[in-house]
């Protein structure tokens, strides 16, 4: 019987294929007794588990991609290296023979155990272990309960599949690009998580926020992802195969007539020139770029080389990174934003934990935590100011609040420019400096802050989870996330007239830029430049290309007077008309 299921369309696109479940929920471990005669066995269970442990991992290390961003390698030959240490094949042993328990309880006494004595080291390096041996154990226990899959990691078992999973983090988004899957649904998450906008910059159909679907579907049915509607249909019939491919076939027809916009210029039909740019987070990306004629980056989000790993790459790592970027844009400019972790984007490094954040969005985030972990930082900021002495490089710095932040920021940059003055090292000593405007604080002091830097960029995904005091990763306030919200709109329009006035650079990078219902209504706003995801970038062309700014301006200005979200839709879908 074939079954509807609805949630959130975060990836436009349609998929056909056969899903693969990841089951990432933590697996509950209970003691129980066992009676003497079953004791054997259970020592026979836990060795084939410990077997099959190492069969997965031995698959994996063939099979990383080599051009995987990720030091992968490493962290599968160091979880190798324990499944021989008789900590955790010994030991378990023992216990279940003096406790006469199961496998699974061994097992959890040992970890606490070990974990306890490594949370006692104060030498950071060390006491990261401890998250490798929570991994180990966390794979042992999940054979022990019958899981056979590998999530986390590259495995070619997702190739041409739809990825069905509770949650995907972003670094789990990460590991998934190489693998050729079809599209993926979860059952939590927020349309503007770094997981919704990492599977649009893949161009990977996505469904996010499918609470509780679970039962309704099994290992290997065929499903049909409509990305648009945020629609999955479980076994479908023949009926519907037969639409959702034709459907394929036109979308297909549609990129093949908007790829002819690649070489033409961004300018409104009344001759305004409009910048438009890419925002990308990996190096890897500048193939999309190039594929939709991007000739600049205007976010490049660098806190993904932090991801799925165990140190922090160091600056050469990162010089590297953004040198690829710079000549694969040959002259082209690129942004480079510093590190925003924190909040949903979590790194492998015990050095930042404690107790958990209670809200992660609001706690150490981005410049906070850089300016709080200077070892983090600076590798990073001498990197930045390497490269730009490549080509067109500007700086920028998420989640700033105020004029305090950047004295701080100024301080160190000032500081390590003089090191690599020092050093004979080349720098563009004029490269640009600007900030998001991602906090309402910052666009509501937007007139004070803009004479001190050289650019601003509107990260809207979180100045509208701010603004609105919404998580963006939550699907169940995913009802609320609303660009046209009017305090949204007027902290925009702020932030627009601050920079003209001072005839600074404001462009937008978060996800409004991407969607193309708004375009027309930010023009009126005074937005002449975006930075949009490479899938989106010519469709973005094509509505600037189409649209005329005469009447734009008095239209926004509507807009902006109105206190009824429908009155707004209502003379937007005018606009847009
Ligand atoms: C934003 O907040 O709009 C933005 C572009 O930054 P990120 O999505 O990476 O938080
Ligand atoms: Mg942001």
């Amino acid at each position: 019987m074939s079954l509807a299921l609805h949630g959130i369309g975060v990836s436009k696109g349609i998929a056909i294929g056969r899903v693969h479940i990841i089951h990432r929920e933590p697996v509950e471990i209970n003691e129980y007794c066992l009676p003497e005669q079953h004791i054997e066995d259970e020592v026979a269970r836990f060795e084939n588990a410990l077997a099959i442990a190492r069969e997965q991992l031995l698959h994996i290390s063939t099979r990383i991609p080599k051009d995987t961003t990720v030091d992968i390698a490493t962290l599968i030959d160091a979880h190798l290296l324990m499944l021989d240490d008789s900590l955790l094949t010994k030991v378990p042993i023992d216990l279940i023979y003096k406790h006469q328990c199961n496998a699974e309880w061994a097992l959890k006494m040992q970890c606490d155990t070990i974990v306890q004595i490594f949370e006692k080291m104060s030498d950071p390096y060390l006491s990261a272990r401890k998250n490798d041996v929570e991994q180990v154990v966390t794979r042992i226990q999940r054979i022990l309960h019958g899981y056979t899959d590998i999530p986390y990691e590259p495995t070619e078992a997702l190739a041409n599949t739809i990825v069905l999973a509770d949650d995907l983090s972003p670094a789990d988004t990460v590991f998934m690009q190489h693998h050729g899957i079809l599209a993926f649904a979860t059952e939590f998450g927020g349309s503007t998580s770094h997981t919704a906008i990492l599977a649009r910059s893949l161009g990977i159909p996505a469904i996010v926020g499918l609470r509780r679907i679970r039962p309704y579907i099994q290992p290997d049915d065929l499903l049909i992802v409509d990305g648009f509607q945020g629609v999955i249909l479980v076994t479908p019939n023949e009926r519907s195969l037969r639409y959702y491919r034709m459907r394929q076939r036109e979308q297909k027809r549609y990129r093949v007539t908007l790829g002819k916009l690649k070489t033409t210029p961004t300018i409104t039909i009344d001759g305004t020139p409009i910048t438009l740019h890419a925002n990308i987070e990996f190096p890897e990306d500048m193939i999309a770029v190039k594929r939709a004629g991007g000739e600049g980056v205007g976010l490049y989000r660098t806190e993904f080389l932090f991801m799925n790993r165990q140190q922090p790459p160091d600056e050469e790592e990162h010089f590297d990174a953004y040198r690829r970027v710079i000549q694969s844009l040959k002259g082209g400019p690129v942004t480079i934003r510093t590190l925003d972790l924190g909040a949903d984007k979590q790194i492998v490094d015990s050095r930042h934990e404690g107790p958990l954040a209670t809200n992660p969005a609001l706690g150490l985030r981005a410049i906070r935590l850089c300016l709080k972990d200077q070892k983090l930082f600076k590798p990073q900021l001498r990197a930045i100011l390497r490269a730009s002495a490549l080509g067109k490089v500007r700086m920028m710095i998420p989640m700033v609040c105020g004029f305090q932040e950047l004295v701080q920021i100024d301080n160190i940059i000032k500081e390590i420019r003089d090191e690599l003055q020092s050093k004979s090292q080349t720098f563009d000593p004029d490269m640009p400096f600007g900030v998001m405007v991602e906090v309402p604080a910052m666009a509501i002091c937007s007139d004070l802050v803009t004479p001190h830097v050289d650019f601003l960029s509107i990260g809207t995904n979180d100045l509208i989870q701010y603004t609105l005091a919404i998580d963006r990763g939550d699907e169940a306030v995913n009802y609320l996330y609303d660009p046209l919200h009017p305090a949204v709109l007027r902290l925009i329009k702020m932030s627009i007239d601050a920079a003209n006035k001072t005839g600074k650079p404001i462009s937008m990078c978060g996800e409004m830029a991407s969607d193309s219902r708004y375009i027309r209504l930010l023009l009126g706003l005074g937005l002449r430049s975006f930075s949009v995801n490479p899938e989106d970038f010519l469709e973005i062309k094509r509505v600037i290309n189409n649209s005329n700014m005469n009447g734009l301006e008095p239209l926004a200005h509507q807009i902006l007077e109105m206190s009824s979200q429908i009155e707004i839709i209502n003379l937007l879908e005018t606009i847009n008309a």
